[in-house]
């Protein structure tokens, strides 16, 4: 799930590193888009296109929430509102705005670099969901970690 810190970080090319030494280890992976992720209308699919990602890994909002479901592991890489559980619910700035489905996945992953909010200025519960692990870093340097990680464990 790519949001506006993987552009402000500029890991497009990071986040493929990652994805491309998963799948080498059988790891079937998708970058889920939502459509106002970022800060223009389609940010998400500009940056990953720019790092040569397929474009059928891209799936679109409703398409990912039906995978998110069985998924495993969902990433979270500078994406906030967009994954924002408080948009079901009325009395706030997102309420009603379809989000990606990410506390659905088994285990959920998010870097960013602190607790703090995202355009929308509001608290994401999904940080202190019990199956969320927070990787506080830049998301460069966050997905870099990861990569250097994996190949540690699997070569
Ligand atoms: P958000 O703006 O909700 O959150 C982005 C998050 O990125 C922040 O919480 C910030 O957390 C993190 N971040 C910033 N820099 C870095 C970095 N270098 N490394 C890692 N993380 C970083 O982004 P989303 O994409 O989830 O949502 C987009 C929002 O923008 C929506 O509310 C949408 O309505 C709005 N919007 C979108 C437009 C569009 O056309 N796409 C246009 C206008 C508004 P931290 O500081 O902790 O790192």
């Amino acid at each position: 799930m790519p949001g506006y810190g993987l552009a402000a970080a500029q890991a497009q090319h990071a986040v493929h590193e990652l994805a491309q030494l998963l799948a080498g280890h059988g790891v079937a992976v998708s970058y889920a888009i939502h459509p106002v992720a970022g800060r223009m209308p389609g940010h998400m699919n500009v940056l990953l296109a720019e790092a040569n990602v397929p474009y059928p890994q891209m799936k679109e909002l409703d398409e990912a929430n039906a995978e998110l479901s069985h998924a495993d592991v969902a990433l979270v890489v500078g994406a906030n509102d967009v994954t924002n559980p408080a948009a079901r619910r009325p009395g706030n700035p997102i309420s009603g705005m379809p989000i990606l489905d990410v506390d659905a996945a088994r285990s959920v992953i998010v870097i960013k670099r602190s607790m703090g909010h995202g355009y929308a200025g509001i608290d994401n519960e999904l940080y202190t969901n019990p199956k969320t692990g927070m990787l506080f870093a830049d998301a460069k340097a966050g997905l870099g970690a990861l990569v250097a990680g994996v190949k540690t464990l699997v070569g």
